[in-house]
């Protein structure tokens, strides 16, 4: 969308600078790092979140067509409990966290102090927009920075629903939105920052990451990947199959960082999770997926022919076995399973971020390990097993930003995990306490009394002291 739609007035260079200095004022000003005014905040932020419910479902819908079941459960319902833990552990979260000395300092004490950052910039994308918006924005204020929000402008109901509730419910001497595209990024991007939080794809990353070089900004980067699932056999394959299905198409049909991207199981046990995989697809579905309101339409025509793409690639010819309808002047893809894909197909050489499934098959399946420490490192990986060992090898060989054990995509939702990649995938984590912690500097804080001044640390260093 081009920035003129979305702006009334084209945000620039000067009025990014401007900006930034006027936040910096009030961060100066120490309001914001008082207990009171991050309570207000967060406060302010779940009353605009509770009492715009029906708005922010609407805005999704126009932005994906995501169902309202999905926006509130995993946007409006998760937001809400980011809050509401924020406002529950703040005090616990600010206070001085004491340590252990050495006896080099002896007699002393110790204690890490957590400090906000400063003025910090947020970047969020389009396929969580609502979340992914705000949830960093929790962090920001809990740790008492000024912030400035830049949501994706290929959710453009969001942003600007966004840009209007918190304009009228937050602090705007202290927290602003910014909507735009690449040319208002790239002028925030000129900015001296003092933390910078981005979300999106590894070349936009790449971007944020040399513009925050230039300032010795530190970043957080919440990136992608091909996150992958491992199925064993001799598991309660129903239950896997239907959990395979809500972390792919129940996730905003794929177009979620943390989707399975793809399945590798053995030859022999692919056809039995393909059935499954078909019976409880329609069970979800129905007949016709294209038409069902339970499923997100791909967001852009953009996105829509690069998954078209993904499937008119000559390797994957004929190993769709589920699905592959599409509709393009609705923008709609159905569930789409495709079995035994080549690695060197072009839809295992990037992210799929849509509804399509492929299965890869290995003849033993502790050789999926290899298959996924061979690429990138993932956001996620996910195993179905009762085994034991294999569990433990999963956990101590494959690197990923988060691991689940018979299941997919959850760990999101526990707040005392940390959520980011690692590699590829990503730099820093958030959620519950690590949001607190990726906007604050951990200063180290040494006390001293004046007594025990041992003479040894002082010139002339003779020989009987440098031999103690
Ligand atoms: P996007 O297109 O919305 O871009 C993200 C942000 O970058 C937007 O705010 C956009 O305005 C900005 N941007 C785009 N081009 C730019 C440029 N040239 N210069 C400066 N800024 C620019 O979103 P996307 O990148 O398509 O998002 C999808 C990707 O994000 C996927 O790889 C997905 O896995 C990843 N993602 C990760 C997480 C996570 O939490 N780790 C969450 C969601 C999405």
């Amino acid at each position: 969308m081009a920035s003129s739609k979305l702006n009334k007035k084209v945000f620039d260079l000067k009025e990014a600078s401007t900006t930034v200095k006027d936040l910096r004022i009030t961060f100066d000003s120490g309001k914001t790092r008082s207990y009171e005014w991050k309570v207000s905040q967060l406060k302010a932020l779940l009353e605009l979140t509770e009492k715009h419910e029906k708005e922010i479902v609407e805005a999704l819908y126009s932005d994906l067509s995501k169902s309202e079941a999905e926006s509130f459960i995993q946007e409006v319902g998760m937001l809400k409990n980011s809050c509401k833990t924020a406002l529950k552990e703040l005090k616990h979260w600010m206070a001085p966290e004491k340590v252990k000395t050495s006896i080099t300092t002896f007699p002393s004490s110790a204690e890490i102090v957590s400090e906000p950052f400063g003025v910090v910039l947020v970047i969020s994308a389009w396929n969580y927009p609502f979340l992914l918006s705000l949830d960093p924005v929790i962090g920001a204020i809990a740790a008492g920075n000024a912030v400035v929000l830049k949501p994706s402008e290929i959710a453009p109901a969001t942003s600007s629903l966004l840009a209007k509730l918190l304009g009228e419910y937050m602090d705007n001497s202290s927290i602003r939105v910014v909507e735009g595209a690449v040319d208002e990024t790239s002028a925030l991007l000129q900015q001296k920052w003092d933390k910078i939080f981005y979300t999106g794809n590894g070349r936009v990353a790449r971007i944020v990451m040399a513009a925050a070089a230039k300032h010795l900004t530190p970043v957080v980067l919440e990136l992608g990947g091909k996150s992958p699932v491992v199925v064993d056999s001799n598991i309660n394959l129903q239950v896997a199959a239907r959990r395979i299905i809500a972390g792919k198409w129940g996730c905003n049909n794929g177009q979620a960082c943390i989707s399975p991207d793809y399945i590798i199981t053995t030859k022999d046990y692919a056809p039995k999770l393909v059935d499954a995989l078909k019976t409880e697809l329609e069970q979800f579905y129905g007949k016709n997926p294209l038409e069902s309101k339970d499923l997100s339409r791909i967001v852009n025509s953009n996105h829509f022919d690069r998954l078209i793409r993904l499937l008119d690639d000559d390797k994957v010819s004929g190993k769709i076995v589920h699905g592959g309808e599409k509709d393009k002047s609705k923008l709609r893809i159905s569930p789409t399973v495709l079995l035994d894909v080549p690695r060197d197909s072009l839809i295992m050489s990037e992210e799929i971020f849509g509804p399509l499934l492929p299965i890869i098959t290995v003849d033993k399946l502790d050789e999926s390990f290899d298959v996924i420490n061979s690429a990138p490192k993932p956001l996620a990986a996910y195993i179905f097993t009762n085994n034991n060992k294999l569990k433990e090898q999963f956990v101590k060989t494959v690197s990923a930003g988060g691991l689940v054990i018979n299941d997919t995509t959850i760990h999101l939702a526990v707040h005392t995990l940390p959520f980011g990649g690692v590699g590829e995938s990503g730099v820093g984590a958030y959620h519950g306490k690590f949001s607190f912690d990726a906007f604050s500097h951990k200063k180290a804080v040494l006390y001293r009394s004046f007594f025990g001044d041992a003479s040894i640390r002082y010139p002339p260093y003779t020989s009987t002291k440098t031999r103690l």
